[in-house]
């Protein structure tokens, strides 16, 4: 932003720069070109008589005695009368300084000038106009030019002038060299001028071509227009363009004057954007447009004097409307508003000079046109200036927009990234929490699956003798069971049963009682060999051991090597020794049906039953199949 802000600025300052030195430029020629030209010029004192019916020829005039000739300024101006004027002059000799000169008409609008020069008793007509053909002229002059006898002899010279436009009559009497190099030197600054306009209006056009902007067109338009008006007010348009188009000429100035306005107030319109301001200004510059447009085309058919009158009756309404406008948006801060104003004014004060002149009332030794070409000249320099930093602002804020929408554009994205990171974020969170719950969830079941585990150990404990209890029996002899018949191993089962035991608590006491138990348990769980081999209290002071593969004679003896130890180990209890014995029945078989393990421990039981008969203190382990 800074970039540009800071180049545009330093372009509208060197186009400043630039526009105010070809300003200043203008005004050095201007200055220069109001050149001192008495030396080898004369400017007669004219005469004119006004009649109520004015003579056609010089002859007439003759006859007309009441002519009251009255001296005029010089260039003298007649205005809008439609009615044929006459002026006269006297040239005596010293005015001619001995040399071959020339009567100078400095206006080259008029439609018919005769030029009678009386010298003693010769006459000679000159006619001039342009309501003949250009190339009829004697002398091929932009303004009227006559050439004087070269006698040199004092004249006094008759002007009948008669045109359908204003009649001015600038008259001067130039030495011919003298003439010539004026001629040469107003040539070459009227050239240059012609010339930068002719280069601005092209410039411009190729401006359009390339930028496609209306506003360039629209100059275009307005500057070759407006030079084309000049050149025609000078006589240089039907000298060089249309010598032949009398017709043409007759029309030109009211044409090429009111296309020059079309396009000023259409360019105006576009430049200052007033549609972008005020409808009500859209309007009158609208309105303003299509009355230009309309008097152009019938400018080519009106009477010259109604198409110069509406002129330049709009005209007024525009200057005065594009100077309100102008100053109006000026002071509503709208920038090139007020430089517009400027370049206006330039044209404006150049006319206003001129009318002044033209009346009388400023005396300025530049020709009103001539005054004219150099204010529009300065006025259309001013508006390229104003045409090239109103594009490059126009540029510059298109730039501007682009850059804000790519901006925009590239924070909606980040924006976008940002949301897409955020949900990304939320996921990875919500994922990560799932995933920890869910490693929660399987430590605690894990907790709790051992915890079930731990229960289940406990509730296969027997809490006296913390050896495994009746129910854990139930179900690993279940177990066995279906391997030994899977795998077609024996499984042996002892009974196993503390004599006398209820002596021993009425002895002792219960507590007594339960330490004996206990110390019967550990004798057992202490002689077991193979980890597959289990002890559990079945109930009371009785007791059952499983033996998984295993016969019924390597089970007797293991029963038996036990009752031997605990015959052996008495119980001791405070200093106290007491002596316990067991009996025991063993049974094994190779279990076929369903039901074989209650049958093996019916029948373990019976031998039990078998050794308590037989005394005591025995294992009983008769292989006997059960059924
Ligand atoms: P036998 O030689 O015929 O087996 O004689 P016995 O006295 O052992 O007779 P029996 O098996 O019928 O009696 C068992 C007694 O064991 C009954 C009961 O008072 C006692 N007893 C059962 N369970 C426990 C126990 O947990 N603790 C204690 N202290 N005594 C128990
Ligand atoms: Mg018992
Ligand atoms: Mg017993």
């Amino acid at each position: 932003m800074q970039f540009f802000a800071s180049t545009k600025l330093v372009t509208e300052k060197w186009l400043f720069i630039l526009t105010s030195l070809l300003v200043v430029a203008v005004l050095i020629v201007i200055t220069l070109s109001a050149q001192d030209d008495s030396q080898h010029s004369f400017t007669p004192q004219l005469y004119t008589a006004e009649t109520a019916s004015p003579p056609g020829t010089l002859k007439a005039l003759y006859s007309h005695t009441d002519m009251n000739w009255q001296p005029v300024t010089n260039p003298v101006s007649f205005g809008y009368t439609g009615t044929p004027h006459w002026v006269t002059f006297s040239l005596a000799s010293a005015n001619l300084n001995g040399q071959p000169s020339y009567i100078e008409v400095g206006y080259p609008l008029l439609d018919n000038i005769d030029v009678w020069i009386v010298q003693d008793d010769a006459q000679y007509l000159l006619s001039e106009g342009d309501s003949k053909p250009f190339n009829q002229r004697q002398l091929r002059y932009n303004n009227f030019l006559f050439a004087l006898p070269e006698n040199n002899l004092p004249a006094e010279v008759f002007v009948r002038v008669e045109s359908s436009s204003v009649v001015k009559l600038p008259v001067k009497i130039w030495q011919r060299e003298a003439f010539s190099e004026y001629t040469a030197n107003t040539n070459l600054i009227m050239g240059l001028f012609f010339g930068l306009l002719l280069a601005m209006g092209l410039s411009n056009l190729f401006f359009f071509f390339t930028t496609r902007n209306l506003t360039f067109l629209f100059y275009t338009g307005y500057v070759l227009c407006l030079g084309l008006t000049l050149a025609s007010m000078h006589g240089f348009g039907y000298k060089y363009l249309w010598p032949e188009q009398v017709w043409f000429q007759s029309q030109a100035v009211s044409f090429l004057a009111s296309a020059t306005l079309f396009f000023a107030v259409i360019f105006s319109g576009s430049l200052l954007e007033v549609r972008q301001h005020s409808l009500l200004f859209t309007k009158c510059f609208r309105a303003l447009s299509v009355s230009f447009l309309v008097l152009t085309a019938s400018s080519l058919l009106l009477d010259y004097v109604i198409s110069i009158t509406v002129f330049l009756v709009l005209l007024t309404i525009t200057v005065i409307l594009i100077m309100g406008v102008a100053i109006w948006f000026a002071m509503r801060r709208i920038s090139i508003a007020g430089y517009y104003a400027l370049a206006w004014s330039a044209l404006l004060i150049s006319a206003l000079s001129a009318s002044l002149d033209n009346l009388g009332i400023l005396n300025i030794s530049i020709p009103s046109q001539v005054l004219l070409v150099y204010g529009a000249t300065i006025e259309a320099l001013m508006l390229s200036f104003i045409l090239a930093i109103s594009y490059s602002r126009q540029r510059d804020q298109m730039m501007q927009a682009k850059e804000q929408a790519l901006e925009q554009q590239r924070e909606a994205v980040s924006a976008k990234q940002e949301l897409i990171e955020l949900q990304q974020r939320a996921q990875d969170e919500l994922e990560y929490k799932v995933q920890e719950r869910t490693l929660e969830l399987e430590i605690a079941l894990r907790e709790l699956s051992d915890a079930n585990r731990e229960l289940e150990k406990l509730n296969t404990i027997d809490p006296l003798t913390g050896i495994r209890n009746r129910r854990h029996f139930n179900k690993r002899l279940q177990a066995e069971g279906r391997r030994s018949r899977r795998e077609q191993t024996p499984l042996a089962l002892a009974m196993i049963d503390i004599d006398h035991f209820k002596q021993i608590n009425d002895q002792y006491g219960h507590s007594v009682g339960d330490t004996c138990i206990r110390h019967v348990a550990q004798t057992l769980q202490s002689l077991l060999k193979r980890p597959s081999d289990d002890v559990c209290r079945y109930g009371g002071e009785e007791f059952a051991i499983i033996l998984p593969n295993t016969e019924t004679e390597g089970a007797g003896q293991l029963v038996e090597s036990i009752r031997q130890q605990l015959a052996e180990t008495p119980c001791i209890i405070d200093n106290e020794s007491i002596s316990l014995t067991l009996s025991g029945g063993v049974a094994s078989a190779i279990i076929s049906h369903e039901d074989a393990e209650t049958e093996l421990l019916k029948l373990a039981d019976e031998r039990l039953y078998a050794a308590k008969q037989a005394g005591r203190n025995r294992v009983v382990a008769t292989s006997v199949k059960p059924h």
